[in-house]
């Protein structure tokens, strides 16, 4: 039978489409891999991380008091001392008590100044905007070294993963403390579950634009395409990412929430 051809669109802002019928067959995690092109570099500045005087402040160097463990909700117990925070990976993501809707986050990332390994497993962790399950699930901005390091570009420091690349790297050297700033709106659904406004982020990656109102085709995922499924108010999670490298560390985060348009 000659069927009517129907596309699906992939890698959102690259202007892939493929048929349908190769969407359904992409079960491996290459099959939504960029490569190419490859993304341009940007020496970036210095950059103030303050926190406003309207901020909720998330981590301040103290204590792990406004996160827990997303698996069981108990105490978070990643490792804190001299102000910073380090993933410990046995112990899985964490993730905020409160929840939130739209809002600004402003965070700093560490990769270790001895970081090994390459491409996916270096380094890797990652902030998941809206989480909507205690692994993986949710909306995630990668966090890896990506200075002078290669990877499927959908999936390097500053990318949607797998929806959409930085427009720039502008990654540190490890060893050097590095901040996300990104506005986060949150998608909308209706009351009976349907889609109506898609999420968008905008990410400053050390005060370079790499993410510009980029609208997401759904919950970022490592195999298969992005999909949507409702959810409300949801916590900001942090990825304990069960790659061989040394963990990462975080310090001074914090949000301010906005209003709903
Ligand atoms: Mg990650």
């Amino acid at each position: 039978m000659v069927g009517k051809q129907v596309w699906a669109f992939v890698g959102a802002g690259l202007g892939v489409w493929i048929s349908a019928s190769d969407a359904a067959a992409q079960t491996r995690p290459e099959d939504t891999e960029v490569w190419k092109p490859l993304v341009p570099v940007v020496a970036p500045g210095t950059v103030s991380g303050a926190a406003p005087s309207d901020a909720i402040i998330l981590f301040d160097g103290r204590d792990l008091d406004q996160w827990v463990t997303a698996a069981d909700k108990s105490p978070a117990g990643w490792i804190v001392a001299d102000g910073v925070i380090t993933v410990d990976k046995a112990r899985g993501n964490i993730e905020t008590k409160r929840t939130f809707r739209d809002y600004q986050l402003h965070l700093e990332w560490r990769i270790p100044a001895d970081i090994a390994g390459s491409g996916q497993a270096r380094g890797n962790s990652g902030v998941f905007l809206a989480s909507t399950g205690s692994r993986d699930q949710g909306y995630e901005v990668q966090i890896l070294d990506s200075y002078q390091s290669s990877t499927y570009v959908n999936g390097q420091a500053g990318a949607v993963y797998k929806q959409h690349p930085p427009l720039a790297n502008a990654n540190r050297k490890p060893g050097e403390w590095q901040t996300y700033d990104i506005i986060w709106r949150a998608p909308v659904f209706g009351p009976d579950g349907v889609l109506t406004r898609a999420a968008s982020v905008t990410v400053l990656h050390n005060g370079v634009l790499v993410q510009d109102n980029a609208v997401l085709a759904g919950e970022t995922v490592y195999i298969g395409k992005p999909g949507y499924k409702a959810h409300g108010p949801s916590p900001i999670k942090l990825q304990a990412h069960g790659d061989p490298s040394a963990p990462i560390s975080f310090r001074n985060i914090w949000v301010r929430e906005l209003a709903p348009r």
